[in-house]
């Protein structure tokens, strides 16, 4: 079994704390490998590390960190297919939509090559009698990202391009599920020419968290996950006076107005709500069908959802790949034997999918629920699954108010021929 290391200045380190994780393959449930969890002391030992090599690195002109970043995606690009099959094989997602995971990382390193730019300071003549100012932009030192299981690549792209861009280092806490694809990242941005303890991955679980939280090097911390995690990290992190960005949970809506193209709404919705078998904090996991176009939308997705070719992510074939872990699968199924309790009715149901040689992935079925009322359980909280929820309005006014008042309701789109009803809706929404 392959045991997981640290990367820490510039190179892998095994574990010392005596703590590990599983980490599994979700197609066979197989475990694959452990990943050390590390301790405090090997937390504070990367961040003293990274305080020291970080001036040199944030002192360096931002044309020539721009350069490095030039450099890091052409080597993710060189490596997607690599890239791509790691991270399937420890997340369970598709190839395409691994493939998806590492573009869309990509497409913010791209980004971060416009620093130089984005850098620039600002001038004020006279802001008082004979007083003019100047603002800059300058690294912070010491930064850190904790990140979830279910983008691997993209996350932590989001958090350590623009930090390391900018000037500062990184300590990347990935998740403990897929830890592989991260110390990848760190190796490839050393090859593109970042020096080392610059960008270094420290794996754990919430002990590391927990040092990151009151190391007293780090001056800012960006958190995606789960809600009520997000808010122990910006509970925390403020306290300990850091600078904290956190992000949570979701659930989003995609409303479908009688004049649409159905065809391109139940198109659309089969990939956002079971693309990454719905493992994506802006899957599109409720359909609000306006008007009298509720039975069309059912059963045009009904056919395609039950016809979804679920399967090992690694095989071309597969549309849709397991769910991550034993104990998630437990849980989405757990969700819709609630929403059948509740009274939704279950269109598709894709809890006893059973793949042969196969037998024990983490796998289900794409489901589906119809007349889904805003309060239930299954609508107010976010399953992160391969389970759409039709909920039926009788007007556009009833689908917007709808929206505004989910506890969530972040990502919302609208399929409609009508541009100003788009205009509308876009305006509606809060
Ligand atoms: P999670 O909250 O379980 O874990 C996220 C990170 O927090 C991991 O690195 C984990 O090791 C750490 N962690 C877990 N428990 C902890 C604890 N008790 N104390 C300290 N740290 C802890 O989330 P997850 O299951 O990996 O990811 C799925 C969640 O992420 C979903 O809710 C999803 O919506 C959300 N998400 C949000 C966005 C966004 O942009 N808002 C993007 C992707 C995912």
């Amino acid at each position: 079994m392959q045991e997981l290391t640290h990367y820490i200045d510039g190179t892998h380190i095994k574990g010392t704390s005596g703590r590990f994780a599983n980490v599994m393959n979700p197609a066979t449930g197989e475990i694959q490998g452990k990943v050390p969890l590390a301790s405090k002391d090997e937390l504070y030992n990367a961040v003293s590390v990274a305080a020291k090599a970080q001036p040199a690195w944030g002192a360096v002109n931002p044309q020539r960190r721009a350069r490095v970043m030039m450099k890091f995606v052409d080597l993710l690009n060189r490596d997607m297919q690599k890239l791509a099959e790691t991270l399937s094989r420890e997340h369970g997602k598709t190839i395409p939509d691994a493939a998806g995971d590492v573009q869309r990382g990509l497409e913010v390193v791209e980004y971060c090559i416009g620093a130089p730019h984005l850098l620039k300071g600002e001038y004020t003549d006279s802001a008082g009698p004979g007083i003019d100012m100047y603002s800059m932009r300058q690294a912070l030192g010491v930064t850190a990202g904790i990140t979830p299981f279910n983008f691997p690549a993209m996350i932590p792209m989001w958090m350590f391009a623009p930090a390391i861009a900018c000037g500062n280092a990184f300590i990347l806490k990935p998740s403990e599920r897929d830890p592989s694809v991260p110390l990848m990242l760190a190796e490839l941005m050393e090859e593109a020419g970042l020096p080392k303890g610059i960008l270094q991955v420290v794996n754990g679980d919430k002990e590391s968290v927990d040092a990151i939280l009151t190391n007293k090097d780090i001056k800012a911390v960006s958190f995606v996950g789960s809600t009520p995690i997000a808010k122990y990290i910006y509970e925390n992190s403020a306290k300990n006076e850091k600078r904290v960005q956190a992000l949570g949970g979701a659930k989003n809506h995609l409303v479908v107005m009688p004049d649409c193209d159905l065809d391109g709404a139940v198109n659309g919705l089969m990939g956002a709500a079971y693309g990454s078998a719905g493992e994506r904090c802006m899957a599109q996991s409720v359909a609000v069908a306006v008007g009298d176009i509720g039975d069309e939308l059912v059963s045009r997705l009904s056919k395609k959802a039950e016809a979804l070719k679920v399967g090992p992510g690694m095989d071309k074939s597969s549309e849709m790949g397991p769910l991550v872990t034993k104990e998630h699968l437990e849980k989405v199924k757990g969700y819709v034997d609630l929403g059948v309790k509740e009274g939704a009715k279950l269109v598709v149901d894709g809890r006893n999918l059973k793949l042969q040689g196969y037998e024990n992935g983490f796998y289900i079925g794409g489901c589906l629920f119809d007349h889904v009322k805003k309060d239930m359980r299954i609508y107010k909280e976010e399953i992160f699954g391969p389970v759409l929820s039709v909920v039926r309005v009788k007007t556009f006014e009833e689908a917007t108010k709808l929206i505004n008042d989910h506890e969530y309701g972040n990502g919302v789109s609208i399929y409609t021929r009508d541009g100003d009803a788009g205009r509308t809706f876009a305006s509606k929404i809060q």
